[in-house]
């Protein structure tokens, strides 16, 4: 049992499982979610409810979010009753969310002037490895608040990096994720071309992982994806921000991002077509014609 007291901010398919682990691994944890309801399974294995995020970090000596998108981390940082509303010095704010780099800055500007503590720490891995605590903890911004976070850290993920200052840790998650997008962009289109030239998929994936581009990934979304089944674990709409926001990060950098750039043009294609909220591999469907 921990004295620390930890808020938990957002309660999303991540933050739910998070503040759960937090919640089970003896932290005294007050959450707080837009939508209230959602704080309803926290609260029953023990949680407190805060009223806004004011409040929670007012309340508590770290306090987590793990919100949508850049839009939803300035709003809850900036917005009435927000994060710098509750704002002491010495008090740590660890955003978890996947953000552009120049948001994070922002935050860590604005955390130094008002005398708190910020970590921006985005995760790889999705919803079970939220949930068995194996979470990959990309952080980056204030080192005292690394070490004071590695008891959280301990119980969220299975390796923590420390990346320097504010912004890398972005940079490094959003690196990761447009590769995930490729992949599974390259894996619907490997899948969905054995459907229309008369092939097993199931022989396609047995020989994809007998060999070097065998991965966890296709093992797991593979047979899902054969089957339609697009239960969200990562919601499609933040792939496809992920995607936009590496593109905007590369052009300011004059770097060339080809394969990206089409592969982000299938994500967006996907949202147009309602699968925003669906999961990530239902981009299959945009390659996916008559031979369903
Ligand atoms: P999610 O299920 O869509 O949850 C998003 C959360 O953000 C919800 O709590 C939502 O509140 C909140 N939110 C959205 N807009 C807000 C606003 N303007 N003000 C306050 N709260 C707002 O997303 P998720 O899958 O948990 O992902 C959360 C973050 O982690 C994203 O940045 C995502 O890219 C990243 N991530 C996700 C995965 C994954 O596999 N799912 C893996 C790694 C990283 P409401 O409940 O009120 O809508």
């Amino acid at each position: 049992m921990s004295n620390l007291k930890i808020g938990f901010l957002g309660l999303g398919i991540m933050g739910q499982a998070m503040a759960a682990n937090l919640v089970k691994g003896g932290f005294k944890v007050t959450v707080w979610n837009r939508t209230p309801e959602r704080c309803a399974p926290l609260v029953a294995l023990g949680a407190k409810q805060g009223k806004n995020p004011k409040a929670v970090i007012a309340h508590c000596d770290i306090t987590i979010a793990m919100l949508a998108d850049p839009a939803a981390a300035l709003e809850v940082v900036m917005g009435e009753d927000g994060v710098l509303e509750g704002l002491e010095p010495g008090k740590g704010y660890i955003d978890m969310s996947t953000v552009d780099p120049d948001t994070c800055e922002y935050i860590a500007e604005l955390f130094e002037e008002a005398g708190g503590r910020f970590l921006e720490a985005p995760v790889s891995g999705s919803k079970k490895p939220a949930q068995d605590g194996t979470l990959v903890i990309l952080a980056a911004g204030d080192r005292t608040l690394f070490a004071d976070a590695a008891p959280l850290f301990e119980v969220l993920g299975s390796k923590s990096l420390f990346l320097g200052q504010a912004g890398q840790g972005a940079r490094m998650k959003l690196a990761a994720n447009l590769v995930m997008g490729g992949m599974m962009a390259a894996l619907s289109e490997g899948l969905a071309f054995a459907q229309a030239t008369g092939l097993e998929t199931a022989g396609l994936l047995d020989v994809l992982d007998s060999g070097a581009m065998s991965n966890p990934m296709f093992r797991l979304k593979g047979p899902l994806l054969t089957a339609g089944n697009f239960a969200p674990n990562f919601p499609l709409k933040h792939m496809q921000k992920d995607l936009r926001l590496a593109l905007e990060l590369a052009e300011e950098h004059d770097q060339p991002m080809p394969t990206t750039a089409a592969v982000n043009e299938s994500f967006k294609r996907a949202k147009a077509m309602g699968l925003g909220d669906d999961d990530f591999s239902a981009v299959i469907e945009t390659v996916r014609g008559k031979q369903r």
